[in-house]
């Protein structure tokens, strides 16, 4: 048993813990650690939203490429015609 001499420490900063529960973190270590993990989560949603968009971007261009049919194109005309195309919309996502 612990006397306040020895009071319990936080396991990430070794300060004294002033939090219940688990882990053993202090408040301060904790708020942090919350900060860092909302940091994460929405730099995951923001790339695999990225993703997603490039992916039907694509996809997209494809699609109106492949309509054109067989067809001789130079760079620039195909340049135009990417620059031209409509954004997909959401309900096009993979
Ligand atoms: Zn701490």
């Amino acid at each position: 048993m612990g006397s306040p001499a020895e009071a319990a420490k936080c396991t990430k900063c070794s300060e004294e813990l002033d939090t219940t529960g688990y882990p053993l973190w202090c408040r301060k270590c904790r708020a942090a650690h919350k900060r860092e993990y909302e940091q994460t989560r929405k730099e995951m949603y923001t790339n695999q939203a990225f993703l997603t968009g490039a992916r039907t971007m694509r996809q997209s261009l494809a699609v109106a490429f492949d309509g054109l049919g067989g067809g001789q194109f130079s760079g620039v005309e195909i340049s135009d015609l990417i620059l031209r195309a409509p954004l997909p919309t959401t309900d096009q996502a993979p």
